[in-house]
């Protein structure tokens, strides 16, 4: 399958470039040229099959033509281990848990199918080992660090700001050794981005390490996204419910939802979706006005989604032709304040009983609002609330516990190097490794 860039169709790229590379040289994010339209009878019996069965139906449909069928089935069972419950919340509503992996986030899915792929790129097709650079405020910096724990040939160095990530967050990616490096860096999160952006463009660095990036724009993460959304369907079909599906995405740099619109475009089952965001709404400002405006982003308590530029609006306009008209089809939009995700995350808990992060209250509220009588809608629970436990606390008024899983990080060791914010520190340090 050739990959395409968004600024320009005649870019083009195998796989291989594209996962390596992450983005295009002209700037543009890769898009597959084919989108595979998956047979009726797959529909009438994915009712029966597993999260990993129907994954693995999904990633032929992406990665068949470039990926021996052994190796992409290793690559399918061996990321997506663990379950992805559809939980009942209230009403027609459902709750599609993606919490459920090593670091307790949606974004476990991507980053961990991410490096398995790019594994396979460096054993079987002879690519030089790479180095990724990874700057995060926190919960990126985790799922990659863990997606590629032990993976052979790829080292991965995460940057985060000294003192700026919570305690909870931080051991999630300075505790772990082997091929993972955690540099704390004294400054700010975009000190962090700005180090990392100036190494793609030294040229004494890449010549001496292979630096690519693991960010949510790679088509290795992006595309594995559109797994779970099949699964959802799969659930609700087991439930009997099968017409008029909505599902609704706590959305920032949309790539989760863009997968799902795939899916879509592959014949998934689904009537509409909704992009619930928080007060960072430019693209529900694009949806009432056909024009795109981006901002500097504002915080917000569901902080992940604090994003004033999505870097994969590109690819919805591209999916869509540009037509804002057809955009507005699929997809409705909606944006909440901080007050009004506190109130939903506490109201939720109080009624129903069910505990919601401040991401996946986004969702639930938009459903809660929009959903009409006929229709079954499922928000997608982007990750467990104890990693926002502060602000979960703080909310309700009493303390949450913490699962098991993030009790041993925050057993293990920190192991950390401290840097300065200067790009000659990082590059001497780099130099020497
Ligand atoms: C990254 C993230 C989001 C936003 O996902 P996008 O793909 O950037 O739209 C939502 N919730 C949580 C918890 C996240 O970590």
């Amino acid at each position: 399958m050739k990959y395409y860039s968004t600024n320009n169709k005649s870019t083009q790229a195998t796989l291989q470039e594209a996962v390596v590379k992450g983005l295009a040289s002209d700037r543009g994010l890769y898009m597959p040229e084919v989108i595979k339209s998956l047979p009726d009878s797959f529909f009438e019996e994915i009712k029966d099959l597993s999260f990993q069965e129907v994954a693995y139906v999904v990633a032929d449909a992406f990665f068949g033509e470039d990926v021996e069928a052994e190796d992409l089935k290793k690559i399918v069972y061996e990321t997506l281990n663990f379950d992805v419950p559809l939980v009942h919340v209230n009403d027609n509503i459902y709750s599609l848990e993606l919490f459920h992996g090593p670091t307790l986030a949606f974004k476990d899915v991507g980053a961990r199918f991410m490096s398995r792929l790019l594994g396979y790129f460096i054993k079987k097709e002879g690519q030089k080992d790479v180095n990724v650079l990874v700057a995060t405020s926190g919960d990126t910096g985790s799922a990659v660090a863990n997606g590629f724990l032990g993976v052979d040939g790829i080292h991965v160095y995460v940057l985060y700001p000294k003192g700026k990530v919570s305690p909870i967050q931080e051991c999630q990616f300075t505790t772990l050794g082997q091929n993972i490096t955690a540099l704390e860096i004294d400054g700010v999160f975009d000190d962090c981005q700005a180090l990392v952006k100036s190494a793609f463009m030294d040229e004494e660095l890449n010549k001496k390490m292979y630096l690519t990036s693991a960010n949510s724009i790679n088509v290795a993460r992006f595309l594995p996204q559109a797994f779970y959304y099949f699964y959802a369907v799969a659930q609700l079909h087991k439930l009997g419910k099968k017409d008029n599906i909505v599902i609704c995405v706590p959305s920032g740099n949309f790539g989760n939802i863009t997968a799902g619109l795939f899916g879509k475009r592959m014949g998934m089952p689904v009537k509409r979706f909704i992009a619930a965001n928080n007060r960072n709404d430019v693209f529900f400002q694009y949806l009432n006005s056909g024009v795109y405006t981006p901002k500097a982003s504002v915080q917000t308590i569901a902080n992940a989604m604090d994003v004033g530029d999505p870097s994969n609006f590109a690819r919805v306009l591209d999916l869509y032709g540009h037509s804002h008209e057809a955009i507005k089809n699929d997809i409705s939009g909606c944006t909440y304040t901080d007050e009004q995700i506190s109130e939903t995350l506490l109201d939720c808990y109080r009624k129903h009983g069910y505990l919601l992060d401040p991401h996946g209250a986004v969702g639930y509220r938009a459903l809660s609002e929009y959903l009409e009588s006929d229709e079954v809608g499922v928000f997608l629970e982007t990750a467990h609330p104890a990693k926002f436990k502060d602000t979960v606390d703080r909310i309700l008024g009493e303390e949450i516990s913490i699962p098991e899983k993030l009790q041993a990080f925050m057993k293990g060791t920190k192991q950390s190097i401290n840097l300065p914010k200067d790009f000659a520190s990082f590059k001497a340090f780099l130099m020497n490794e």
